[in-house]
């Protein structure tokens, strides 16, 4: 009976009387896993334009959806053939009558469209896009942006069908050479299409009490706004998403951090006060302050997390390996990471001397030790003969056990992942201190370093003269190398940085080769010449720079790889050539490598004409000569460049913030910070949080 009864049941899903075990999900519910396709997934995009994406760091639909304008195109007027005059900007419509091609005598390649709208007629003008001709058959409708002059109309951005390029408020994205702003709109155009998959993470109540509007209408204002309020509305709402999930990983980190146990150390004895002894010059205050900042998290069970900021050659590598030594004092290891290798053995270079005079054993272990190198010093550092180790962070991180870890130093490294897993699970983490001479504002470092507590070495050693920068133009850079060439005559070093270019490192490599040898046989004959780039191979590095910290070398001409870690207190003049092409924090970062001791120091920033240069890098060059305070040029790069994108690659957790300005919203970012503390860590935001926790690596990790 009962049989029967389920088999005269409606289907589900209907009025059913039972309700299917999961329920179908509707057309419009955000999938996120969908925009984690990548672009290839678009139509048109074949494995080059893949590759030119990649080179924008856009790998996967939801990155081109991601992608921030950097601006809106002008709205300008509609007019009619008829009126248009001098060379006024101006939008026309209408359709084609015919087109001719011819080449210029520059080879350039000119299209000619006759164009009418009924009022009148026009020939416009495209260069280089030959393509186009086969699109352009007469009856064509066409939408041109561009201006009249005498010959015609030139065209600037141009629609056959729907409106998007000649629209008011087009976007401008960070485009490249080999990608237009044409081909970049019509891929955000296609992942737009895809922007309810995103989902929405704020509970609805909230969107409402802050007024933000719904996320896929924020991603669609942002890429296609009626007005630059629209605009501005929707990339505020991203930004407060992405803040939100910044101050939700951080409360989560915390918690998680809360729940670690460390061994407190005893306090400091004999082996600290040696340690002061040996050093050729006494701490200064600030050191001071930030060793008694040290000490008092080592006393205690909670492993310390603490950020080490100040300036490049403050002085923060002293303070990092007074607290290596604590650990050595405790019977324990301590670990240093570079999150590169030429840093890892900077330093060990620096460390090692030291070490040795204090009877402490070190080793450096890279991936340039042969593997059984490599295994010899692992066993080493896991029966503890090896009291201190120096490393990248992948290496210490993946591969080596320690017997007793005690205290880590991260140079450098992205934000999160500075958990040593292996660590957790035996229920005792290391103590970390975290170091970074990326110059933060200090209301920044609140929301990015929010779950670390902050030292800072405010001031240089006194001994310190301040570095004289000056910008020369390269009709003038032999006086340059004039001066250099003198300090090299009085015994001291120099650097030259070659110019900055966009190439895969082999070119760059070649490039450098190229100007030590020409520097060798014109300009600094007399001298000896290195040349350090990322193409040698390790051993060579290393002997390079031994040579250049033993005097054995007087000039080093190198590329960017010099940028960190890098000290050699005798080197005292640098040249870094086409320095319009760096961006700011990396030529405040090169130019640390000079200033380094008592002598006076000079930084000279060759350039190309000034009238040639962008006011970008005017004003970035300006801001060197005029002040070479790091704190205060990472507040110039942000009105420099209106957003905070100053801190590079090699950034923290800004370097997850897609859509904020830092300058501009920090009464955002506060909204951020309280709203985070109400609200739970969970569904879609926990997603999010995920995702910016994820990707890192854990110490330990195996
Ligand atoms: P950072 O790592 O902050 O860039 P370093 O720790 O490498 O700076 O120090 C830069 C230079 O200053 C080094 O040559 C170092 O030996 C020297 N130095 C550090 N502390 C002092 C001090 N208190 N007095 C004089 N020189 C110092
Ligand atoms: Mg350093």
């Amino acid at each position: 009976m009962a049989r029967a009864l389920t088999e005269l049941r409606l289907p589900v899903g209907f009025a059913g009387l039972e309700p299917p075990a999961t329920w179908p999900r509707p057309r419009s519910a955000p999938r996120p896993e969908a925009l984690e396709a990548g672009v290839e997934t678009l139509p048109r995009v074949g494995p080059a334009v893949r590759g030119r994406l990649a080179k924008l760091g856009l790998r996967t639909v939801r990155d081109l959806l991601w992608h921030r304008p950097r601006r809106y195109e002008r709205p300008i007027e509609e007019k009619a053939i008829r009126d248009l005059f001098g060379e006024v900007e101006a939008v026309i419509e209408g359709v084609v009558l015919d087109t001719t091609s011819r080449r210029s005598r520059g080879r350039l390649k000119i299209l000619t469209a006759r164009v009418s709208d009924g009022t009148g007629e026009i020939k416009a003008t495209w260069f280089n896009q030959p393509w186009l001709e086969a699109q352009l058959v007469p009856g064509t409708k066409v939408r041109l942006r561009g201006k009249p002059n005498r010959y015609g109309f030139q065209v600037e951005t141009y629609d056959l069908g729907e409106t998007t390029e000649t629209a008011d408020y087009a976007p401008v994205y960070p485009a490249s050479e080999a990608l237009a702003q044409k081909q970049l709109r019509a891929l955000v155009g296609a992942a737009l299409e895809q922007v309810r998959a995103e989902g929405d993470a704020l509970p609805a109540s909230l969107a409402t009490s802050e007024r933000l509007p719904l996320r896929a209408d924020a991603l669609v204002a942002l890429h296609r706004p009626r007005s630059p309020d629209e605009a501005e509305r929707g990339r505020r709402r991203l930004a407060f998403d992405e803040l939100l999930v910044l101050q939700l990983a951080l409360a989560r980190r915390a918690a998680e951090r809360g729940r670690l146990v460390a061994e407190s150390l005893p306090d400091a004895g004999a082996l600290l006060t040696r340690y002061r002894e040996v050093l050729p010059f006494r701490l200064t205050e600030a050191q001071d302050r930030a060793i008694a900042e040290i000490d008092r998290d080592l006393a205690r069970t909670t492993p310390m997390q603490r950020l080490l900021q100040g300036d490049v050659g403050s002085g923060k590598t002293v303070v990092a390996l007074y607290a290596l030594l604590r650990a050595v004092e405790a019977d324990r290891q301590g670990a240093m990471m570079a999150p590169t290798e030429v840093l890892a053995e900077q330093h060990f270079l620096t460390i090692e001397g030291i070490c040795a005079e204090l009877g402490v054993r070190v080793a450096l272990l890279t991936s340039a030790l042969t593997a059984k190198e490599h295994a010899n010093v692992r066993q080493l550092i896991a029966s503890g003969d090896v009291q201190i180790a120096v490393g990248t962070h992948a290496l210490i991180q993946k591969e080596v056990g320690f017997r007793d870890l005690a205290v880590a130093v991260v140079d450098e490294q992205h934000r999160f992942g500075v958990e040593q897993r292996s660590a957790l699970a035996e229920g005792r983490s290391p103590h970390v201190l975290h170091m970074t001479a990326t110059p933060i504002p200090r209301t920044l470092a609140l929301t990015v370093y929010g779950d670390l507590s902050v030292s800072e070495i405010t001031a240089p050693p006194a001994n310190r003269k301040a570095i004289v920068t000056a910008w020369v133009t390269d009709d003038r850079s032999s006086e340059a190398y004039e001066r250099l060439t003198r300090h090299l005559r009085d015994g001291r070093q120099a650097y030259v940085v070659c110019p900055l270019i966009e190439a895969s490192e082999l070119t760059v490599a070649r490039a450098a080769d190229d100007e030590a040898e020409r520097l060798r046989r014109a300009e600094l004959k007399e001298f000896r010449v290195g040349c350090l780039h990322g193409r040698l191979k390790p051993p060579e590095r290393r002997s390079i720079m031994a040579d250049f910290k033993a005097g054995e070398i007087d000039v080093l001409v190198a590329t960017t790889v010099i940028e960190v870690g890098v000290d050699v207190p005798n080197a005292t003049i640098m040249i870094v050539q086409e320095a319009d092409r760096f961006g700011l924090a990396q030529l405040h970062q090169l130019r640390g490598r000079v200033g380094r001791g008592a002598q006076q120091s000079y930084c000279l920033l060759v350039s190309g004409p000034k009238e040639e240069l962008t006011d970008v890098a005017h004003d970035r060059l300006e801001a060197m000569v005029q002040t070479s305070d790091g704190f205060e040029l990472a507040e110039r790069d942000l009105e420099i460049r209106g957003e905070g994108q100053l801190l590079g690659a090699r950034q923290s957790g800004l370097s997850d913030l897609h859509f904020t300005r830092l300058r501009q919203d920090t009464a955002l970012l506060e909204r951020a910070r309280d709203v985070a503390r109400s609200l739970a860590d969970e569904g879609e935001l926990a997603v999010a949080v995920e995702r910016i926790l994820g990707g890192s690596e854990h110490i330990g990790d195996s």
